[in-house]
């Protein structure tokens, strides 16, 4: 997987060590463990998917972090990419609003012995404000109207919000986008994921 991931242009060395030492079968349901170094999203339980490896990859190695940072994600989905993080940076807090997946992700990573990491239940968009501001933001399911408010806001200077935007409520097609704290937006490349649940404020 590592290999492919590096043919694929992916030179960020921290995450690729996190990618070969992570065991992605234990965050797939049983049926699924066979598959889980193809380069494919896969099923979680509650309509969810973790994403592919290549994807995970790209999101993380666009938060450029050194391993000092604090970061959020929003999406826990199966702890995946909280596994990755959690090994590419200081402190993670990752956010599902899922209670099913909260806690089987929960679970796992307590089992794995991810210590620098936080699960909580709720609604990411909103973000931790308790626990703002971040280096670093990975929102990994699909934002209908723009990347979220209150994610921008609880950037810390010289933060990278990193995520998924598409155009319409119900995920699918769209384009991963990166927002520096200082305004500057890029556009990384076209995506698919499941849509951002989103509660009204
Ligand atoms: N990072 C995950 C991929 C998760 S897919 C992994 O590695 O497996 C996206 C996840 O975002 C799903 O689990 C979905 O339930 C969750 N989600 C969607 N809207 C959300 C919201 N508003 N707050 C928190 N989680 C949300």
């Amino acid at each position: 997987m590592v290999q492919d991931l590096r043919e694929r242009g992916i030179g960020d060395e921290r995450v690729l060590a996190a990618m070969a030492r992570v065991p992605r079968e234990r965050f797939l349901p049983a049926e699924f463990a066979a598959e889980a170094y193809a380069s494919s999203p896969l099923p979680i339980p509650a309509g969810q998917t973790i994403s592919a490896p290549y994807i995970v990859a790209v999101m993380t190695a666009a938060l450029e972090l050194t391993g000092i940072e604090r970061v959020l994600e929003v999406g826990t989905g199966s702890g995946y990419g909280a596994a990755i993080l959690s090994r590419c940076a200081e402190q993670v807090v990752t956010i599902e609003y899922h209670p099913g997946l909260a806690r089987s992700a929960a679970r796992v990573l307590d089992r794995q012995g991810y210590h620098n990491l936080e699960v909580r239940l709720g609604d990411g968009a909103r973000g931790a404000p308790d626990r703002a501001p971040f280096d670093a933001i990975s929102m990994t399911a699909m934002a209908s109207g723009g990347l979220p408010e209150p994610l921008v806001d609880q950037l810390a200077p010289g933060g990278r919000l990193v995520g998924p935007v598409g155009p319409g409520p119900r995920g699918g097609d769209g384009e991963l986008l990166r927002l520096r704290s200082d305004g500057h937006l890029e556009t990384l490349m076209p995506v698919r994921f499941v849509p951002l649940i989103s509660e009204p404020s």
